[in-house]
């Protein structure tokens, strides 16, 4: 009962501060950016100066702070005092309402200057599965359909078909990882006690190499071994690291023994990925492999009607069969013009009219779309300035060493899809606010030095030819 009351001051006070905030806010940035990005949040309580705050999804999150970092932190500050905290929790997307109640069932993840506040969890750990991806929101297309078919097959039935491994594979922007996430996601909704673990390869990579170095790699298997549902995601970064192989084997062996469910995504069928262990590609094909390929017209279609709407913006279908018939290759593509759409419009207080759907367009399609890892941005970055690449991964404050390093991640943010998180997880577990200062201060040395502009336009031409 108590309990109950406390919470509902919490909110009330949250409502009331969030309100402030969003008064200043709506003061320095144009109608159209408030409407489209902070207006869809909502307030949810505040604890011990940290206001935590609801967002629709983690893109969300990276777009407000790869533009307004500042104003937000100047408005928590102004109105919460220097202590002041702000933290934001990721709505669920089923959950259409914004209640408290629903706080268990979200992801909490912070601002650049805050501290995370971890939600309450059933379990030991997180499984680092975006709420975003479910089956729901997987548009069914012939590219597709037995990919998702036996994903869903797996996600009603983990461990019980004999579809295990499951590995899904296909070109780059396809829906892999959407696929893949969907199944944890359908896996911890019928079942939210067991064990499912999302990851990628080369984040595997990077915590086994930890826990070789604070001699924990038995505490480290034991723990991927005691999952009923292991997913991991671009399993073609294993190729070349023989002993994260070697463990990787012993792994999925010991699930695959006691019919716990393995999930693993690639660029290639296994059969096709050169230099990765014999014996773990015939693992590989124990199970069903299932390619995506591209979409075809009609999918697209499909795909923008649904994207567009879920980002409340409506195109006519003009536009629609415009970009539907000029970006053709990729999913990522498709969604990635509809934001920039949504970018450009709100950044510029401008309707979307077609003069900016071809202007985007071509600015899209044109972009590369090539894998890059951040393993292969951090050796051509280090390589270019003899920089040892160890050195970048550990504390190593020397200028040549930060430079390196901070040139490294801002290439790994726009080469990749990585997360904030993930990338500073690659330069030796770093705070993802370490990454957005890096990235801010490169992009500050592009502006005023014309050289330092150069050497990174060439790097970035370097690592996607090397890439390609
Ligand atoms: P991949 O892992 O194959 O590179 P992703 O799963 O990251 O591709 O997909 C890229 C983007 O396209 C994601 O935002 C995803 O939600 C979206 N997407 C891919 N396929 C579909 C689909 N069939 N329906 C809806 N969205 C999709
Ligand atoms: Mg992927």
């Amino acid at each position: 009962m108590n309990n109950t009351l406390e919470k509902t001051t919490l909110e009330r006070d949250a409502k009331d501060i969030w309100k402030v905030c969003l008064g200043i806010i709506k003061e320095n940035v144009p109608f159209i950016t408030y409407n489209t990005w902070f207006l869809p949040i909502k307030p949810f309580e505040i604890e011990n100066n940290t206001l935590k705050i609801y967002v629709p999804n983690n893109f969300f999150i990276e777009w407000i702070e790869e533009h307004y970092n500042t104003l937000i932190n100047k408005t928590i500050t102004q109105v919460l005092g220097s202590e002041g905290k702000l933290a934001y929790v990721i709505l669920d997307e089923k959950e259409d309402s914004a209640s408290p109640i629903h706080a268990e069932s979200t992801a909490v993840t912070a601002s650049a200057n805050i501290n995370v506040v971890a939600p309450p969890k059933p379990k030991d750990f997180e499984s680092y599965l975006n709420p975003r991806y479910t089956f729901e929101n997987f548009i069914k297309g012939e590219g597709n359909q037995l990919a998702r078919a036996a994903a869903v097959a797996v996600g009603d039935n983990p461990g019980q078909t004999s579809f295990n491994p499951l590995f899904v594979y296909g070109g780059v922007g396809l829906g892999k990882t959407h696929l893949i996430h969907a199944i944890g996601n359908r896996i911890l909704e019928k079942d939210p006690a067991k064990r499912v673990i999302y990851l990628s390869s080369d984040v595997f990579t990077v915590e086994f190499v930890e826990a070789i170095q604070n001699d924990r790699v038995n505490e480290f298997s034991g723990f991927y071994k005691s999952m009923d549902v292991l997913i991991i995601d671009d399993i073609q970064f294993l190729i070349g690291k023989e002993k994260t192989q070697d463990l990787f084997f012993q792994i999925f062996n010991i699930l695959h023994q006691s019919a716990k469910q393995i999930i693993l995504s690639s660029d290639k069928a296994p059969k096709d990925l050169k230099g990765l262990n014999e014996r773990l590609i015939s693992r590989f094909s124990w199970g069903l492999s299932a390619d995506i390929q591209p979409p075809d017209f009609e999918t697209r279609i499909a795909i923008l009607k649904n994207k567009s709407s879920s980002y409340g913006i409506s195109l006519s279908n003009d536009i629609l069969e415009y970009i539907a018939y000029n970006i053709t290759s990729n999913i990522r593509e498709l969604e990635g013009c509809l934001i920039k759409l949504l970018a450009n419009s709100s950044l510029n207080s401008k309707e979307i009219d077609f003069d900016l759907v071809k202007r985007t367009v071509k600015e899209v399609s044109t972009n590369k779309q090539v894998n890059i890892s951040i393993d292969f941005i951090t050796k051509i970055v280090c390589e270019y300035f003899k920089v040892e690449e160890n050195k970048v991964r550990e504390k190593n404050r020397r200028k040549e060493v930060v430079l390196a390093r901070q040139v490294a991640m801002y290439l790994s943010k726009h080469l990749t899809k990585s997360s904030l998180k993930t990338i500073g997880l690659h330069f030796g577990g770093r705070d993802h606010s370490t990454v957005i200062h890096a990235q801010s201060s490169i992009e500050q040395m592009i502006k005023e030095d014309t050289i330092m502009e150069e050497t990174v336009l060439s790097l970035k031409n370097k690592i996607e030819l090397g890439a390609a």
